[in-house]
This record gives C-alpha cells, sequence and structure tokens, in this order.
C-alpha cells in the first residue's frame, strides 16, 4: 500500500476523466508491478475519486454542469412548416404560435419551436420533408444581440458550412427603430440562410416596436401566406376558423400537492430551493429594503434591496435582475366574477398535438386564479389574434362584427383596434366590460392569453460591496386611460407593496440574475464618463460602488464622471446623499446635474455635456475613456448621441460623418455602452 500511494496521483484520475490517453498509458506501465489486492484497492478508490469528481460537479451550483440541451433528443422532422422562435419577452413566440396555427388552414403541419430545445443541425435535412419550410421570428435583444435562446443557433449559424440547398426558408424580425442596430438579428438569420444556400420563399419582414409591431407583423403575413401557397401550389382549405391548441381537463379529485401554485418550473421549487437559479428556477429573495426615493411630487421612485444570502447567485455592476410578478388580484377576481367561473377550479391544459414539444401552455395542473395571477399576461392590451379568436363568443352581432373588424387588416379595422383598444388602453378585463356580450369560456381564454413575462432592472448595486445583496431602483407606474380606468404596472406596483413588517417579516420575490455587456473598463485607470437621467442611475451606483472599492484596493483609478438628470432638486435627486459623499470623497469627480424644471427652460444632460465639451472630447480622444448611457431610449439616448457627435465636430474638427464613424468604432471597441429602454 505504501508504494501504491507513491504510484498515482489525482491528476492521473483526473486525465481519466477528461478521456486523456497519456493516463491510460501510464496505467498500462504500471499495472504489471502491482499485487492483485492492491489492483483492487487501486481500483476502488480510483472509482471514489471519479464518483467524487462527478458528484461534485453536480451539486456545485457555482460550477453548474452544462446543462443538456435537449438537442440530441428532439427533432423537428416531422413537420413541415416549423416556426422557429428568438424570444426574449414572448412576442416573437407568440407570433411563432401564430404562424404555425396559421399552417394548418393550408393542409400543413405547423409547430412553433424553441431552437435552443432541437438540434438545428438537422435544419439542412427538412429538405427531406416534402412541401416544406422553416420560417424564423426573430428578436433583436440590446445592442443588436440575438435572445438568449436563439445565442446558440446565432452561433451555429456563424460556425457552419453545412449545405441549405432546398431548405426552404422565410424571416419575419421583431426590433425597435430607436435601438443603433435596428433588427440586426433577423437581418443576419435572412442573410445567413440564403448564403448557405437556402431558398428564401418570402421576403424578410422587419417589425418595428416604436410604431406598431403587431400592425408590421399582421402586413407581413397578409403576403406571406399567398406567397407560401403560390411557391407550394396549395391553397387555403376553408374559412378562417379558429383552431383550438389545448383541450381542458378538469381534476375534480386532485391532490392539491401536485398543483402549481407560481412555480416556473419544477413543481415546489418555491418550498425546497436548490441552486443553481435561472429563469426556470428563479430564487426566491427577500425583501430587506423597501423605501421611497423621492422627496416630493406625486410619483412613487423606489429603492429595493433583495437578499440574496444563500443563494449562491453572482453578479456584477451591470448585469440585470428579472422578477417575476404577480398581477393585481382584484383584477384577477373580477375576471372570474365576470365570467362566472370558480378561480380555484385545479385545471390542465393539453395539447391536442401528442408530439408536440409544448404539452402545456404554462405549468398544470394549476387552478385559473394561479394562471391567471402568476402565468399570464392579463394587463396589456391583447392582441388582433385574441380579439378575433374570442369574437366568435359575442352573442351580439354588431359587438362581433367590431371584434372582427378590429382584428383585421382593414383600414376601418386598424382605425378601430389603434382608438379603441391600444389608445385607450383597454386590456383583457376592459374589454369584457366594455362588450358585455361577450361570454368566452376561461379555459380558451388562458389559451389565448400571453405569457406574463419577468421584468429586468439594472442592477443598482456592485458585488464587491454588496456580494448578499443586490439593488433596484425604479419607478411605479400608474396613470388615468382615456376610459377613466387606473393603468397600474403589474411589477411596479407589486414591489412597492413588499415593504418589510413591523415584526420583521420579510417578502419575497421571484428572481435570477441576467449577464449583460454593460462593464465597467477593464483597466480602473480608465477614466468613466456615465450618463444616467432619472432611473437610469441605476447601473451606475453599482460603478460608483466599484470604483469606490477600487479606491480602497489601492487601485489607481481613473475620472469617474456622473452626468445625472431630474425634475426638481427638492423631489427626485435620487440617490442625493449618497452621490454627494461620493463626490466628496472623491470617488466621483465631477457630478454634473440637469434640473430639468427649477428654471423656465429646460435642462437636460446633453446641454451639460455640450458645456463641458472640451473636456469630454480629451478624455475620449486622448484618455481612453469610456462612455455609459442608461435610461429613455426614444429621446434621451438619441440627444445624448447626438450631443457627442456635435462635440466631435465642434471640438474634434470632424465632419458629421467622421463623427458618426468615430462613434461606432467606440462602440465595436466597448468604448460606447448603452443600457437603455423605450
Ligand atoms: P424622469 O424622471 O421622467 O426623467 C428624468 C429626467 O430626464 C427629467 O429631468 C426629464 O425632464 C429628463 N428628460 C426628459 N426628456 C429628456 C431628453 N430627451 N433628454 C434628456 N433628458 C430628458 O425619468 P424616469 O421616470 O426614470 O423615466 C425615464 C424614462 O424611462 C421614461 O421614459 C420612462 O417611461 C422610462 N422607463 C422605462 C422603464 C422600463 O423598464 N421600460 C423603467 C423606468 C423608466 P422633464 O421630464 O422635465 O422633461
Amino acid at each position: 500500500m505504501p508504494a501504491l500511494s507513491g504510484s498515482y496521483h489525482t491528476g492521473g484520475i483526473f486525465e481519466l476523466v477528461t478521456g486523456n490517453p497519456a493516463f491510460q498509458c501510464d496505467v498500462g506501465v504500471l499495472l504489471p508491478l502491482l499485487g492483485s489486492l492492491d489492483i483492487f484497492i487501486f481500483s476502488l478508490i480510483a472509482g471514489l475519486l471519479i464518483y467524487w469528481f462527478l458528484f461534485r460537479k453536480k451539486t456545485d451550483p457555482s460550477h453548474p454542469a452544462k446543462v443538456l440541451n435537449n438537442s440530441t433528443s428532439l427533432s423537428f422532422l416531422n413537420r413541415n412548416v416549423v416556426v422557429f422562435y428568438g424570444s426574449q419577452t414572448g412576442t416573437a413566440e407568440e407570433f411563432a404560435n401564430r404562424l404555425a396555427k396559421d399552417a394548418h388552414r393550408y393542409g400543413m403541419k405547423g409547430m412553433a419551436a424553441d431552437p435552443e430545445e432541437y438540434d438545428m443541425s438537422e435544419l439542412s435535412r427538412l429538405k427531406e420533408i416534402p412541401n416544406s419550410m422553416a420560417v424564423f421570428c426573430m428578436a433583436t435583444y440590446g445592442e443588436g444581440d440575438p435572445t438568449d435562446n436563439a445565442q446558440e443557433f446565432y452561433d451555429w449559424m456563424q460556425g457552419t458550412d453545412d449545405d441549405l440547398e432546398g431548405v426552404n426558408f422565410a424571416v419575419f424580425g421583431l426590433g425597435n427603430k430607436t435601438y443603433e442596430h435596428f433588427n440586426a438579428t433577423g437581418k443576419y438569420t435572412d442573410k445567413r440562410l440564403a448564403e448557405l444556400g437556402g431558398k428564401r420563399v418570402f421576403d424578410l419582414g422587419l417589425g418595428d416596436d416604436d410604431s406598431n409591431l403587431e400592425e408590421d407583423f399582421i402586413s407581413w403575413k397578409e403576403q406571406f401566406w399567398p406567397a407560401v401557397c403560390e411557391f407550394f401550389g396549395v391553397e387555403a382549405t376553408g374559412e378562417d376558423s379558429s383552431i383550438r391548441q389545448f383541450e381542458l381537463v378538469v381534476h375534480n379529485d386532485i391532490n392539491m400537492n401536485q398543483v402549481y401554485t407560481g412555480e416556473m418550473g419544477r413543481l415546489k421549487s418555491f418550498q425546497t430551493q436548490k441552486p443553481p437559479f435561472d429563469s426556470k428556477n428563479p430564487f426566491l429573495a427577500p425583501v430587506s429594503v423597501n423605501r421611497k426615493l423621492n422627496k416630493g411630487g406625486n410619483r412613487h421612485l423606489m429603492h429595493i434591496e433583495l437578499d440574496i444570502m444563500d443563494s449562491k447567485i453572482r453578479y456584477d455592476a451591470g448585469d440585470h435582475v428579472a422578477v417575476y410578478p404577480i398581477n393585481d388580484a382584484v383584477v384577477v377576481s373580477r375576471i372570474g366574477e365576470r365570467l362566472g367561473v370558480d378561480l380555484d377550479t385545479a385545471i390542465s391544459l393539453k395539447n391536442l398535438d401528442e408530439e408536440c414539444n409544448k404539452k402545456h401552455p404554462f405549468p398544470c395542473p394549476t387552478t385559473y386564479r394561479t394562471a391567471l395571477s402568476h402565468y399570464l399576461d392579463i394587463n396589456n392590451k391583447p392582441r388582433k389574434n385574441v380579439l378575433y379568436d374570442l369574437a366568435q363568443y359575442a352573442s351580439d352581432p354588431q359587438e362581433q362584427e367590431n371584434m372582427r373588424k378590429m382584428a383585421s387588416a382593414s383600414p376601418e379595422g386598424k382605425a378601430l383596434y389603434q382608438s379603441w383598444v391600444l389608445d385607450s388602453e383597454r386590456n383583457i378585463l376592459a374589454i369584457l366590460e366594455d362588450l358585455p356580450s361577450l361570454n368566452p369560456p376561461i379555459d380558451h381564454l388562458c389559451e389565448l392569453l400571453p405569457r406574463l413575462q419577468a421584468r429586468y432592472y439594472s442592477i443598482a448595486s456592485s458585488s464587491k460591496v454588496h456580494p448578499n445583496s443586490i439593488h433596484i431602483c425604479a419607478v411605479v407606474i400608474e396613470y388615468t386611460t382615456e376610459t377613466g380606468r387606473v393603468y397600474k404596472g403589474v411589477a411596479t406596483n407589486w414591489l412597492k407593496n413588499k415593504e418589510v413588517t413591523e415584526n420583521g417579516h420579510k417578502h419575497t420575490v421571484p428572481m435570477y440574475v441576467r449577464r449583460s455587456q454593460f462593464r465597467l473598463p477593464f483597466k480602473p485607470s480608465n477614466p468613466v464618463i456615465m450618463i444616467g437621467p432619472g432611473t437610469g442611475i441605476a447601473p451606475f451606483m453599482g460603478f460608483i460602488q466599484e470604483r469606490a472599492w477600487q479606491k480602497e484596493q489601492g487601485k489607481d483609478v481613473g475620472e469617474t464622471i456622473l452626468y445625472f438628470g431630474c425634475r426638481h432638486k427638492n423631489e427626485d435627486f435620487l440617490y442625493q446623499q449618497e452621490l454627494e459623499e461620493f463626490e466628496r470623497v472623491g470617488v466621483l469627480t465631477q457630478l454634473n446635474i440637469a434640473f430639468s424644471r427649477d428654471q423656465e427652460r429646460k435642462i437636460y444632460v446633453q446641454h451639460l455635456l455640450k458645456k463641458n465639451k472640451e473636456q469630454l472630447w480629451k478624455l475620449i480622444h486622448s484618455n481612453n475613456a469610456h462612455i455609459y448611457v442608461c435610461g429613455d431610449a426614444r429621446n434621451m439616448a438619441r440627444d445624448v448621441h447626438t450631443a457627442f457627435y456635435e462635440i466631435a465636430e465642434e471640438v474634434g474638427g470632424l465632419t458629421h460623418t467622421q463623427a458618426v464613424d468615430y462613434f461606432k468604432k467606440l462602440m465595436t471597441k466597448g468604448r460606447y455602452s448603452q443600457d437603455v429602454w423605450s
């Protein structure tokens, strides 16, 4: 035994696990020198070490074993029309479902598919299926990125040289014109599939969420299907009827322990929490702090701290925290009352297509109340397909006609949908209340409503300073709509009420962290220029805390400049005390604040940028400064961008084209980063 102990080393064991042939060769030399007991003990120890190594990998959440996607077991080669979606907020998935459903009207077998769950390298084999086509509904996320679920497919497209000749395809992109890289993912998918030899059945559609994504999709779809019919020589099989995808199963006698109560993946995952935590397995974080940030005005701006102690969740300043909210219980109950349904009935919605990977539209079995509270979006304005499918349940012919009209692509219908649903901000409850003859079965309504999505907030803390908590800075959304109803943002109103009670009880919030590219420079000595008016200050609280920490560590920290904007100094100067303290101790080398409404003429962050143009140009052009912008995408981020062009032109002497090019290059180099929303 003692001789043996010197003859092997754990390094060898690891090589065996990783299949390194060098170790197998070592064993061959070693074995003839050993007795059978030694060999037995050697094997036992080796076995234990291998077991330990594998077991440790599975249970150590800080090193999660790579989650195998189902690509090896799932194939899409049993359908003519496969509609893949790259979806972050659920809209692309919804559109894909609608297209897949449409396919049945043309005698084709359709299916919506998440590219993450399938082996996309099988795409070239789709041509083996007669009259087949792959359709892609691809959303662009953030600064031109694919969505999380499309990342692997995107990487595959970039790297593959598969021959897609004979594969028919079409792409609809979902994007937003206020962002620099409008529809980058849709455009890339369309271009790349054609480069690989695929046959484009219909032109790329580019939906713009800044204007009217739904209309863009409907207009594209209206032309897409005739093009498909012509291409394949098929015809619509009949009326544009509403087809059910799921059947209702009522569980009269179910053990309530088997019923989902809001979990996203594993049943009872909220009772027995197991890391790693992600979108399917959120962590229930206690809300340890919830305080109002503004001193006046009629808004409610809040600072919230989520306790992530014991969760093993890690984050970096600049990341986003995703929160799963719960719908307003009063609205849920009112839907139940209006439809005359016992919301506590336990049910399942089961896919009628048994071969389809998606067995249920949301975790089942559950109750209607849980579905309407946790899983379905009941607060937003319903899309046209929902109105179309529900119209059959309106007994008043006039109401039915109006619903059908709103769902149509006719100019009259578009105008009616725009004014009656969009401009008036009618959610499903308002529609049910204002169309008294409309009485849909609740299970069909549950099938049609989109999923309630997690909300993302820029994290307002640094993990170097706050390793056990994640901070959020948000404004509560609440206003009166045209119909006199009060619109309340689901997540912010739900968060607002999560206050620590007098006896110390803390409410919990299902959350996980989403990584981002919004990062401080690798070298702390690089200057940073941060522009974040309003709640756009959030990630910069994390950045500033981190720069303070770096300073404390004795690092050479470059200039740290903040441009913040708010309405009134005495009202919504968020984190005033903290920011002034950071300035006093020299962490913030400059604190510039634009109080927009404290004087007659508006002063915004971009006006202050222009005022300091010489200093800024020097920092950017000569000192390698990194620029960060956070907040409103539609106006602020664009205006700030323009201010930088003007600075480059006025101080740097560049032409406008050169200035545009200059900042494009900074973006590519990661020296001009945006975390903006619209
Ligand atoms: P806010 O308090 O409404 O605005 C902050 C400051 O920015 C105010 O002084 C405002 O001035 C000023 N401002 C207005 N237009 C500007 C422009 N074009 N350029 C520079 N500054 C400008 O900020 P907030 O409540 O944090 O909201 C900021 C924006 O982000 C809003 O559009 C809001 O709807 C949006 N938001 C979105 C989310 C989301 O998750 N989607 C979350 C929070 C906020 P005046 O008001 O005096 O003009």
